[in-house]
Formats: structure tokens, C-alpha cells, sequence
């Protein structure tokens, strides 16, 4: 931004072939490891098409090079281009470099589901959102508007999905954490109001401009800045005013949030779409806090209608402030865990039926009785009393499954649940099923390819994200964005 005037310097155009600069050098270096670095003028031609292809996007035309499949390189012996691709993303340079056997057919294997490919998945139920939204509703004062929060890949339920969901059943608005949630939402054409909750670097102005992103605001530097930008484009700079009113996160301080919008005021380009504070202790048990900050974000409003500021959509309340204190609801509620359909606090549990939208599945991978008092997984911490039979599954702590949890936790398979047992390796970990029987007197004795209930309910017994998140001391939050992209999302 310094050294041009028109704010858009370090920014590529993302036209469709733009991917981000990181991969276009990833995969020119995939070009260049994949040649044979005895030929030199081949070699040459090899980097300048890899160059070009990292400043363009990936156009590489690698017309008359060897191919890898030519080089044996697969199997050892010529040089190597490193690591595992996912097919369906790498269809191109993979074809291209004749990595893929011509023999299968390209599109009947890459039409294999992911489950197929990997037995552990996460399945996502949209109308488990849906209720969720309709709870938030029938909470809400009528006539406010629900801001449904998706970041953090939509708390690990998958952003696009769940904006999509959440539009569909009446949400008005979305929030996210930063620009790039932001703009992929955007990218999947998702056309309502985004806000991104948090003041982006100013560097990153272009991009909001671009997309259509409402950035929150609280430092004049970056209003000034985006105001400029705004104006060099003849658009307006539409923000969202945050105000602290003492939870010393992020905002304008509560005393101060007047002048600053006298101070910013001038610039004809910016565009006030609403006022919000956060709150601290929304779900905690006392109010006394919560009253302050909710006294003080009321005369800061009171304070910029009196000077003939219009505000325009004020909004405060959290999933707990929504369910706990409807007079903090104001225009508008920004609806987050209870949206996926966890409980901010206890004391909402009464208050609303939210419905826990993940489940969490895998199936068998082994099955073997071990003898007495031999020993399961690393460090062999537990013993086999005998009588049981151990089951593996494919999903361990590189997945989410917390390895704090190690024998803490039960699994379900047909509505009985067995006791995870031994420590949770990174990719897999094991069940113990009591051939005895005492646990299980439905008999149920789980073979290979069987499906397993890591996280959900099954014929009335339920292992929940909440148990999860009191065993390892944590929130759900935290329990349900652990979940790795490595697991596919499954959405019903
Ligand atoms: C994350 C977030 C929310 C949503 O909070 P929940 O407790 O998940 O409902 C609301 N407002 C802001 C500013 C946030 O950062």
C-alpha cells in the first residue's frame, strides 16, 4: 500500500486459473524435481516453463519432456516428485506426468467415495442445523435477524454447507473470522451480507473490496485506508463498528466510540452497516458482568443516535446472550455453537432442544481375541483380561480423537457400547469387546467392515461432543474443529 497509491499493489487478480502463489510454486517444483537432471538443456527448459508457470498460475506445457512413467521414477530409481497427491485435485500434472496408470480409467477412480477409501468419516445432518436455526427463531425477539457464524471451517462442520443451510433456513447474515472464510463463501456463491468479525490487515482491503466482505472496524488507520480504496473504485466501505465494552478482546473502548466516529466521520466513503460488542460472561452463571457490558454498549448506541449517527444494525448477543438475556437480542443475534447444535452452558439446556449436528464413524479394520494379560497398543498400558476380543478402527489423535482420551472413552457398535482401550495412536485405535459378555448382552460381536459410532447416538446411548469436552477439561469448540480435514465430511 506504500508504494503505490492504489491500494491494490501485492495483490494478483484472482482470475479463474490465479490458485494461491504457494501452489502454483509447489507444483513448478514438482516440474522440476520430475526431470532428469543429467540433461541440461532439458533441465534449462524445465525451470523456465516452472517459472512461468509460478508467476501465471499453473500453464505449464511441458510438450517433448519425458515423461515420468518413462523414467521408471515410480518405482525407484530416477528422481522422485515427492509424496502422495489426492488424485481428483491433481487430475492435471498427475495425467500429465503419466504418474497414473493409463490402464484405469481416470474417472471411474476418482468416483470412488471417499468413504470407500477410507473407513472413518464424519457425517454432517443439515436438518439438525435446520432445528437448531428454528430454535434460535422461536428464541428470538420477533423481527431480529439471525447472523449465522461459520468460521473456523463452519466449527468444523464445513463452511460452505452449513452457510448454505443456515441462508436456506432464513439466516440474514454470515460471520466469519477472516478474509480468506470469507472469500470462500463468496466463491461458492453464497451472496448474503458476510462480516468478518475481527479488523483484517489494511493490506488485505482489496480483497474485502473485491469480494464483498464488511471488514469490523476500530482503529482509524485501517477506516482511513479502506475508505480510500473504497473511493478509488467508486464503491462505498461498508463496516461494522466494534466496541469494546470489557472484554478488552477487540472494539473502539466504550467511552471512546463516539469520538471515534466524529474522527473517522469525514471520509464520504465509509459506509456504518451496525454496531456490536462481544460479551465475556455470557454464559457463565452470574450476571453481574454481563449487566455492564450491556449497560455501557446501550448508552454507546443511545450516545450516536443523540448525535445523529444512525447505527444501523446493532447486535450483541452470542448463542448464550441469545437463549439467556433476550434483552441483549437488539437487530440482530449472532448464533454460533447452538447453530451446530451444542450447548454454550449448561443453563441453556432448558431453554432450547438443540440437536448435535456431527456424528463421528469408522468402520472395523481388525478383529483377534488376545490372550490374558498381553498387552495393546504403544506402551502396552493395557492388558487383555482375557475372554475379549480387541477391534481396531481407523481414526487416532491425527484425526481429532484427543490421545488424552485414551481409555476414557466408549465406542458404539448396534447400540452397545465397548471401551476404547490402550493408548490412541495417531491414525487408529482399538476397542475392547467382552466375549464374556457382561457388557454386552445382546451379543454383538464385531467383524471386520462393521460400523462403529466413534461420536453420536445410536438406539438411546450417546457418545456426545459435550463428554468428549469435559473429559479433556475443554469446550465442545474446541472438540468439534479438532476434527481433521483428514476425515471426508459426509453431508445428509
Ligand atoms: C465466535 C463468535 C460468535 C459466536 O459465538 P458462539 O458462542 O459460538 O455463539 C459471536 N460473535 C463473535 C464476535 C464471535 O467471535
Amino acid at each position: 500500500m506504500e508504494d503505490l497509491p492504489n491500494g491494490f499493489t501485492g495483490f494478483s487478480r484472482r482470475d479463474p486459473n490465479f490458485e494461491s502463489a504457494s501452489e502454483a510454486l509447489r507444483k513448478a517444483e514438482i516440474a522440476r524435481q520430475s526431470i532428469d537432471f543429467s540433461d541440461r538443456d532439458r533441465e534449462h527448459r524445465i525451470a523456465q516453463e516452472a517459472s512461468r508457470a509460478a508467476r501465471s498460475g499453473w500453464q505449464a506445457n511441458l510438450d517433448g519432456l519425458p515423461r515420468l512413467d518413462q523414467m521408471g521414477s515410480l518405482w525407484g530409481g530416477g528422481p522422485s516428485v515427492g509424496g502422495a497427491q489426492d488424485v481428483s485435485r491433481f487430475v492435471n500434472s498427475v495425467e500429465y506426468n503419466g504418474i497414473l496408470d493409463r490402464r484405469f480409467d481416470l474417472e471411474k477412480i476418482t468416483a470412488i467415495p471417499e468413504k470407500d477409501r477410507r473407513w472413518a468419516w464424519i457425517e454432517i445432518d443439515r436438518s439438525a442445523i435446520q432445528n437448531n436455526m428454528a430454535e434460535a427463531r422461536r428464541a428470538c425477539t420477533p423481527g431480529t435477524k439471525i447472523m449465522a457464524v461459520v468460521k473456523a471451517d463452519g466449527y468444523g462442520h464445513g463452511a460452505v454447507p452449513v452457510a448454505k443451510t443456515a441462508v436456506n433456513s432464513g439466516a440474514e447474515y454470515l460471520g466469519v473470522a477472516t478474509v480468506d472464510e470469507g472469500i470462500e463463501l463468496r466463491e461458492a456463491l453464497i451472496n448474503a451480507p458476510i462480516l468478518v468479525l475481527n479488523e483484517p490487515p489494511a493490506t488485505a482491503i482489496p480483497l474485502l473490496l473485491a469480494y464483498k466482505l464488511m471488514p469490523s472496524v476500530y482503529t482509524p488507520e485501517f477506516a482511513v485506508r479502506y475508505a480510500e480504496a473504497a473511493d478509488m473504485v467508486d464503491q462505498r466501505a461498508p463496516y461494522h463498528l466494534a466496541v469494546n465494552t470489557g472484554m478488552n478482546r477487540i472494539g473502539v473502548r466504550h467511552e471512546e466510540a463516539l469520538g471515534f466516529m466524529k474522527q473517522i466521520g469525514f471520509h464520504r466513503a465509509l459506509d456504518l452497516k451496525g454496531v456490536f460488542t462481544h460479551f465475556a460472561t455470557a454464559d457463565s452463571p452470574e450476571v453481574f458482568d454481563f449487566d455492564i457490558q450491556l449497560r455501557r454498549f446501550t448508552e454507546v448506541i443511545d450516545d450516536l443516535r443523540a448525535a445523529g449517527v444512525n447505527p444501523g444494525l446493532v447486535h450483541a448477543a452470542n448463542s448464550a446472550a441469545l437463549f439467556r438475556y433476550p434483552e441483549a437480542h437488539f437487530d440482530m443475534v449472532r448464533l454460533g455453537i447452538a447453530l451446530y447444535g451444542y450447548h454454550p452452558c449448561p443453563e441453556t439446556r432448558r431453554m432450547a432442544n438443540l440437536k448435535p449436528a456431527m456424528s463421528v464413524h469408522a468402520r472395523v479394520t481388525d478383529a483377534k481375541t488376545v490372550p490374558m494379560s498381553e498387552g495393546v497398543s504403544y506402551g502396552l498400558n493395557y492388558r487383555s483380561p482375557g475372554s475379549v476380543k480387541i477391534c481396531t478402527v481407523p481414526l487416532g489423535y491425527a484425526d481429532g480423537l484427543c490421545r488424552g482420551l485414551s481409555g476414557r472413552i466408549d465406542f458404539l457398535v448396534d447400540g452397545v457400547a465397548f471401551r476404547q482401550v490402550g493408548d490412541i495412536c495417531m491414525d487408529q485405535c482399538m476397542f475392547e469387546v467382552d466375549l464374556r459378555t457382561y457388557n454386552n448382552r445382546r451379543g454383538v460381536n464385531p467383524q471386520i467392515g462393521d460400523e462403529v459410532m466413534i461420536v453420536g447416538e445410536q438406539n438411546g446411548i450417546a457418545v456426545t461432543i459435550d463428554e468428549l469436552a469435559d473429559l479433556m477439561g475443554t469446550i465442545p469448540y474446541e472438540i468439534t474443529l479438532g476434527f481433521s480435514q483428514r476425515l471426508p465430511r459426509l453431508y445428509k
